[in-house]
């Protein structure tokens, strides 16, 4: 598996250098541009270039460096049943131990369990990443009771009176017309 080098001036790539010898901790508060979308784009997403708000302590521990703290962001989508708009604020938890390289947790574990630094090197986008889209709703929804649209004509239930309805031929009913047709001509059996 080849790991590609870390852009040192990407705004999530931090350099711990100064945490080496544990114990030490260092606090990235900052407001960044989402560098690429979140979630599902269209359907509920962070829109790439969307504020992601990182307020994330990096504290130097014995096998590497453990990212704790917070990232706030608004995600866009429609709702699932009536296509509103919805947004959301999302306020997610980040907890992440990035392993040095040569560290016995590097040694002992595959890297889609725990994270590598690259040098000194921490990238916490995937982190910020898994963490906002975890805890993005399956089905999003403009409020948890929304009726959805009318099957028929497709308008929001909460536009239309509470007496709408369609006037509509039985689906069942015309089955039955056609089966009645076909037999009288003898077509049928
Ligand atoms: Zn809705
Ligand atoms: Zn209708």
């Amino acid at each position: 598996m080849t790991t590609t080098a870390l852009d040192p001036t990407a705004p999530l790539v931090f350099d711990t250098a100064e945490l080496r010898g544990a114990g030490t901790t260092m606090h990235v508060a900052r407001e960044i541009p989402a560098p690429e979308a979140y979630g599902l784009e269209a359907v509920y997403a962070v829109p790439k270039g969307a504020v992601l708000d990182i307020d994330v302590h990096l504290t130097g521990v014995s096998e590497g460096v453990l990212a704790t703290g917070q990232v706030e962001a608004v995600a866009e989508g429609e709702c699932a049943r009536c296509l509103a708009p919805v947004q959301d604020a999302l306020s997610v938890q980040v907890q992440e131990l990035y392993a040095y390289e040569g560290s016995v947790t590097e040694a002992t574990t595959e890297a889609d369990e725990i994270m590598r630094l690259q040098g000194d090197l921490l990238d916490l986008e995937p982190a910020v990443r898994d963490a906002l889209v975890l805890a993005m709703p399956v089905t999003p929804l403009c409020r948890p009771d929304c009726p959805g649209l009318c099957a028929e004509c497709g308008v929001p239930w909460d536009e239309l009176p509470d007496d709408h309805g369609h006037e509509v031929v039985d689906p069942r009913w015309a089955g039955l017309e056609k089966l009645r047709l076909a037999d009288s001509d003898g077509e049928s059996k």
